[in-house]
């Protein structure tokens, strides 16, 4: 029997896990492949538009390809997109199970909508709870992780971004992602700190860009905060029960809430200037409104839209920027 679970976006992993099966984020799948691009025109062929994100075509390929017979496809709190690509799924045979992250973001919608799930793969609540208790153990070694990226300066804004963007799933082998993890820290000992030059933070949703993290770092900028890929990795929430950390986890709720940590997060991480990336035909772009009148700090807004390297004209924004910042 096949253990796995596709998911659309991070969603309370724990109850996979609890029925004894196998979360594969989707979007990590897709973007790690050796040929996303190939994933992203096979949609295409099949009748998505040009003007559908390149991630869901992306992930719409995956799911047919490699293989998951069942996903959960996040219908509210993410993409609107998710829901007709998860219908046109249930047609080729795929089982599709929504969950919806509630919009009042109320205690009480959220239970109801944790519960469903619950009840769909049959597990308890102290099935659900002792699997929490056990990867929270992880993210604590998580947020060990992210600090030494903003402190000690030891961990790469590349390294910071992989380990947290794959918190959404935990590789689907939890021992096996928090071996890699410790080794990483036990490596970081020996490591020299990192030339502290231009700090950055990454707002929105990962880069489609495959070298994002490298041409960075080439132009002599670091970044010390991913916005949401943190935000996957629950940073804040350990003492709260599995509602309470799904409430304060932002990226599902309104733009307010994000503004808040990030500007926590940006005074905490000493940070100079923050890339907004976007992703091409995400509604997800129009926040960057917001984020500009609110943040109060240089802002760079990217738009990537297929997978590929980082192309000249987005390199070269990244350049001038960094080099605006030094002469701040
Ligand atoms: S990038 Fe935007 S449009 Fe694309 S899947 Fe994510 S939320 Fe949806």
């Amino acid at each position: 029997m096949d253990k796995r679970v596709g998911i659309t976006t991070t969603i309370p992993v724990e109850i996979i896990y609890a029925a004894g099966l196998k979360p594969v984020d989707l979007n990590n799948i897709f973007i790690t492949s050796s040929t996303p691009g190939e994933y992203v025109q096979q949609a295409e062929i099949t009748g998505f538009a040009r003007s559908t994100c390149a991630w869901i075509k992306g992930i719409y390929s995956v799911v047919l390809h490699q293989g998951p017979k069942r996903i959960v496809a996040v219908t509210g709190g993410d993409c609107s997109n998710t829901i007709a690509m998860g219908e046109v799924l249930e047609t080729r045979g795929v089982e599709v199970i929504p969950f919806e992250y509630p919009k009042d973001r109320s205690h009480e919608s959220l239970l109801k909508a944790v519960e469903n799930l619950m009840a769909r793969f049959k597990v308890s609540w102290e099935e659900v709870n002792r699997t929490k208790e056990r990867l929270d153990r992880i993210r604590e070694k998580l947020r060990e992780l992210d600090r030494y990226t903003y402190e000690s300066n030891v961990i790469s804004g590349l390294e910071n971004h992989l380990f947290l963007v794959s918190s959404s799933d935990f590789w689907g082998d939890p021992e096996a992602f928090e071996a890699k993890i410790d080794e990483l820290l036990a490596e970081t000992n020996k490591r020299p700190s990192l030339a502290d030059g231009i700090r950055l933070g990454f707002l929105g949703v990962p880069p489609i860009f495959t070298d994002f993290y490298e041409v960075i770092e080439q132009k002599g900028a670091r970044v010390v905060f991913n916005e949401v890929q943190r935000q996957f990795s629950m940073p804040l929430f350990d003492t709260e029960d599995l509602i309470g950390q799904y409430l304060s986890y932002t990226y599902p709720y309104e733009v307010r809430a994000r503004i808040d940590d990030i500007r926590k997060e940006v005074d905490k991480r000493n940070i100079h200037g923050l890339i907004h990336y976007t992703q091409t035909f995400c509604h997800r772009q129009i926040y960057d409104i917001i984020l500009r009148e609110e943040l109060g700090l240089p802002i760079l807004t990217l738009e990537g839209d297929r997978p590929g390297k980082v192309d000249t004209r987005t390199a070269l924004r990244i350049e001038t920027f960094i080099e605006m910042l030094r002469g701040v």
